[in-house]
């Protein structure tokens, strides 16, 4: 039987999975720490893909899910701040020169997003948009049953739409962008900035609080906490309504960190697509849902990637 790699480059977390021909269960799943200030995180990628191998199996071929925006026809990391060194990467030539197997590349978002289509929460939909809310927002769609690549790989930047002129400061560097208002750290710096201008919670002053904090506090009915995502869920409102108009999905799916609290930011995005969307039939059979992979996204993303990639060049 063959089998399949999958690799996830996380942020904080490397995973490595090794998955056999029709089944997600992997026969043996690995991870470890990014250590992105290091220079050795390629090396150690390559070690980790190593250690989920199969003993005497064939493997069809890699699916990575990869930080940043991707080429993903060439398989080139384009740019990548936490990792140093990696602007311009070739990582699909790197990997498949180590492993002597074919190797499918793409942007991490675009990879759950094809996870959570194939796997997850979008089955059986052909036309869906992704967003997973964290410390940043990255996003990915699917259109008439593909995922939609744009002109050269780099479309679904969803977090990175201007919903308010002269807002703050993104970590793009531009402002007003959906991810410096509705991030887990953007949640998070608003909720702060509201403690030092006086405003009442049960929250700890003069700390830096954390999204999830925030999400006990207003579950725990603190107002400013509540606020909190009512604000965001706005401004995801507001982006999302803007996208459904352009894209007409059947799904739209919340993955990441932040997402988990729920109903916290679904019910505020659901009031204000009602208000902003252009036509009540936009809503009619759209499902709004939390993602059903959680940490695995990735990974399955990634195995989605290779299996679906290797099919269409066979
Ligand atoms: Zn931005």
């Amino acid at each position: 039987m063959s089998h399949w790699i999958a690799l996830d480059i996380g942020g904080t977390t490397l995973r490595a999975a090794c998955y056999p021909t029709d089944s997600l269960t992997p026969t043996c799943i690995n991870k470890t720490p990014t250590q992105p200030a290091g220079p050795e995180t390629l090396p150690r990628l390559i070690e980790l893909a190593r250690s989920v191998w199969p003993v005497g199996q064939a493997v069809a071929g890699i699916g990575v899910a990869a930080p940043g925006p991707v080429d993903p026809s060439a398989g080139v990391v384009l740019k990548a701040p936490s990792l140093p060194g990696w602007d311009n990467l070739p990582l699909r030539q790197i990997l498949s020169e180590a492993f002597q197997t074919p190797v499918y590349v793409a942007n991490d978002a675009n990879v759950a997003a094809l996870g959570e289509w194939v796997f997850g929460a979008g089955q059986g939909h052909q036309d869906l948009i992704y967003l997973t809310i964290s410390t940043g927002i990255g996003g990915g769609v699917i259109a008439n049953g593909q995922i939609l690549l744009g002109a050269n790989g780099l479309a679904g930047e969803m977090g990175h739409v201007t919903v308010l002129a002269d807002g703050p400061v993104c970590s793009c560097g531009r402002r007003g962008h959906l991810e410096a208002l509705a991030s887990g750290p953007s949640i998070a710096r608003w909720v702060e900035e509201q403690l030092q201008n006086g405003a009442k919670s049960n929250l700890p002053q003069g700390t830096q609080l954390s999204a999830w904090q925030i999400a006990a506090a207003a579950n725990a009915g603190d107002s400013l906490a509540i606020a909190a995502f009512e604000r965001a869920g706005a401004y995801l409102g507001a982006a999302l309504a803007i996208f459904i108009n352009i894209l007409n999905p059947s799904a739209v799916i919340l993955g990441g960190g932040v997402a988990r609290s729920g109903e916290l930011l679904l019910a505020p995005i659901r009031k204000v697509l009602k208000r902003q969307v252009y036509s009540h039939h936009f809503l009619d059979r759209l499902k709004l849902t939390s993602a059903a992979l959680g940490d695995e996204a990735g990974l399955l993303g990634a195995l989605a990637l290779a299996q679906g990639l290797a099919e269409k060049s066979a």
